[in-house]
């Protein structure tokens, strides 16, 4: 019988949701479920998860209070020969992106990253070449670490009350150390979480313009800002609102594409959302091809009066 293992990721007070979609996942197939959460002074977030998996196991340390992905790989390693896990799983973020490959050297285990689906105990699809096409990775080792996708797994709902066991660990020496971490704190939903996106790229001419119609948008929408990576890159907006293959993965309900081409690194982040919205005064960009409405129009004069009717609808 499979014997899970979920890594939660939180941020020292919450757990991520996308935790809880990597939790579907490895649901999808029968086998005892067990979770992890590391850090220091995580108590609270270990209750919370368990409420969702049933059992979690609680790995505080003081070398654990940043994520440094050494000791966690290493601990993940530890919990997961002891319990005998046979699949070992984490959200594809960024976080589990950097600790899990280490997990799967340390168990000498295949792994299969980003996936999108779950075929059978051993089988997956992932996405290749920017999701041009959709692969499947079979794992033949008897221990196999996964990193799910997880705007294609549904967050798994709250069982009830769940068991926490406080375990003992040696997260051993690391070559890393810990500087700081530059939070970008903004009032906006997370970018990964939001209801709405709005995406700004290139054709917003510079990072003015870029301000001057993307804010008020997204206030208008109570949204997330997203962006190209032409338009990060540049400098004109943090990197982090990056929306693509090298970027975030969104799966909104609502995407706004305001003057972006529609590379297909680009949609490669954001074809999952529910509804696409494109505002390009191209009628050839790409990004036509890709929405379920499309507006040939300059940014400048559309998004304007976009905001305005959004105003008006609001008040009435
Ligand atoms: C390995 C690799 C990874 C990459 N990863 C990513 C990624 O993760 N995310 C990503 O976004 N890109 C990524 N790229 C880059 C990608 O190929 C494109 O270069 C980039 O997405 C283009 O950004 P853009 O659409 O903002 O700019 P452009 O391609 O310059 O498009 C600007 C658009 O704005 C329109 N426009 C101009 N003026 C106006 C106006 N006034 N009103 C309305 N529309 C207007 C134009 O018609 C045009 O369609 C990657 C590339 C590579 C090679």
């Amino acid at each position: 019988m499979a014997i899970h293992l979920v890594v939660a990721e939180h941020d020292g007070l919450h757990l991520k949701n996308a935790t809880l979609s990597a939790l579907t996942a490895a649901k999808k197939n029968p086998g005892a479920m067990h979770g992890l959460v590391l850090g220091k002074n995580v108590k609270a977030i270990a209750e919370t998860f368990a409420s969702y998996v049933g059992k979690v196991h609680l790995a505080e340390h003081e070398a654990l209070e940043h994520r440094l992905a050494q000791g966690y790989a290493k601990v993940i390693a530890d919990v997961a020969k002891s319990i005998g896990a046979t699949h070992i799983w984490a959200a594809a973020t960024v976080a589990g992106k950097d600790i899990m490959p280490r997990v799967a050297i340390r168990l000498q285990a295949g792994m299969a990253s980003e996936i999108q689906e779950v075929i059978t105990e051993n089988s997956f699809k992932r996405p290749v070449w920017a999701g041009d096409i959709t692969g499947t990775v079979e794992i033949n080792s008897p221990i196999k670490v996964i990193t799910v996708r997880a705007t294609e797994f549904d967050p798994a709902e709250s069982l009830g009350l769940g068991e926490v066991a406080a375990i003992s660990v040696e997260p051993g020496t690391t070559t890393m150390q810990y500087l700081s971490f530059d939070a970008v704190k903004s009032e906006r939903p997370e970018l990964g979480d939001a209801r709405v996106v709005v995406s700004g790229g290139r054709g917003l001419k510079g990072p003015e313009g870029f301000k001057q119609l993307m804010e008020p948008l997204a206030d208008a929408l109570d949204a997330a800002i997203g962006a190209s990576r032409a338009v990060c890159d540049a400098g004109w907006v943090p990197n982090d609102w990056q929306v693509g293959q090298t970027g975030k993965v969104v799966a909104p309900d609502l995407y706004i594409a305001v003057g972006i081409s529609g590379a297909i690194q680009h949609v490669a982040g954001m074809k999952g959302s529910k509804v696409v919205v494109a505002i390009n005064k191209d009628p050839e960009a790409p990004i036509f091809q890709v929405c379920d409405y499309g507006l040939v129009a300059d940014a400048f004069t559309a998004v304007p009066e976009l905001i305005k009717g959004l105003k008006e609808g609001k008040s009435r």
